[in-house]
């Protein structure tokens, strides 16, 4: 069973602030760095450490910027699926302040041009039975086809609709588990009690729902309108940003291992715990031994 993650990345600056600045102020950042990013590479990343066997499919610019996306990639991923577009590659300002909350920026250059029925061998690789993993970040029209497309390929989609549009109501019926958190699953659904809103997004087509409540942990919904709700391990939280990712790709990577949906999210909930207690958004990753030892 093949990963294949359909998403962006992009090369994240994070500055590490007291608080965030008004309108109109310039504040000094205690530290910055470079790094890679965008939810897509996040994911991917997550679920290669995970174990599976991962094939990310994004597009980089033609510029110095993808070229070292490129070879940051390269140290956990196979990046021979990468299409290179003639535009800038993508860029995040990421601010995380004392508390560890975060402010983000993206731009979607080329996430937003980027068609992986068009750009790439996506279709022809997909078996029945692989995982094809999206997330919001590319143009609305192509995601809904890619997981039509995968899903009429036999494959099990896993659909996390972050960044959401305003007004962009996704199909959800080609979707076997959606993954929202609680801020996106009211958008979708209007519903603002956890539970609810995961029985809505059932009722919008998916096949399960996962709806994650930061420090709480998840709710996990199945088909037949079970809810188990799954608690987080507390941490001192140093940096929030891409735990929802790791999750979403720890969870994806446990599934192609076997384990079953409330199985996996109990897993990926330790997994984002981890990553909640330390600095960066994929920096602060688990890595594999990390990760195995999760699994185990
Ligand atoms: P982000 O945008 O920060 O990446 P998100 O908004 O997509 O995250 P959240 O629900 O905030 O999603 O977090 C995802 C998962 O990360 C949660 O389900 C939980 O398991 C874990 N998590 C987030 N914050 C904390 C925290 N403070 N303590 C422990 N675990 C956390």
């Amino acid at each position: 069973m093949r990963v294949h993650v359909v998403g962006n990345v992009c090369v994240d600056t994070t500055f590490r602030l007291d608080r965030f600045p008004q309108p109109g102020e310039t504040l000094n950042a205690s530290e910055h760095a470079d790094g890679l990013g965008g939810k897509g590479a996040n994911q991917a990343v997550a679920a290669g450490r995970s174990g599976a066997d991962v094939r990310f499919l994004a597009a980089i610019g033609n510029d110095a910027a993808g070229a070292w996306i490129g070879e940051q990639l390269s140290h956990d991923l196979d990046v021979g699926h990468l299409t290179t577009l003639p535009r800038p590659s993508d860029r995040s300002t990421v601010m995380v302040d004392a508390r560890g909350e975060n402010l983000i920026v993206t731009s979607a250059s080329c996430a937003a041009a980027f068609d992986p029925l068009a750009d790439s061998d996506f279709l022809s690789s997909i078996e029945p039975g692989d995982i094809v993993v999206m997330q919001g970040n590319l143009d609305p029209a192509v995601t809904t086809a890619c997981l039509r497309t995968a899903r009429a390929a036999g494959a099990m989609t896993i659909f996390n609709p972050s960044p959401l549009a305003a007004g962009y109501a996704p199909d959800l019926s080609d979707v076997s588990v959606a993954i929202a958190n609680l801020g996106e699953a009211t958008l979708l659904t209007e519903a603002a009690e956890p539970a609810e809103a995961a029985r809505a997004l059932i009722r919008q087509g998916a096949g399960a729902a996962i709806v994650t409540l930061g420090a709480l942990g998840c709710l996990v919904a199945d088909g037949e309108g079970h809810i188990e709700s799954i608690a987080a391990p507390k941490v001192a939280v140093i940096d929030t940003s891409g735990a929802g990712d790791v999750f979403c790709g720890c969870l994806t990577g446990c599934l192609a291992a076997g384990i079953d949906l409330a199985g996996a999210a109990r897993i990926a909930v330790r997994a984002a715990a981890i990553s909640v207690g330390r600095t960066g958004t994929l920096q602060s990753c688990p890595d594999r031994r990390e990760m195995k030892t999760l699994m185990e």
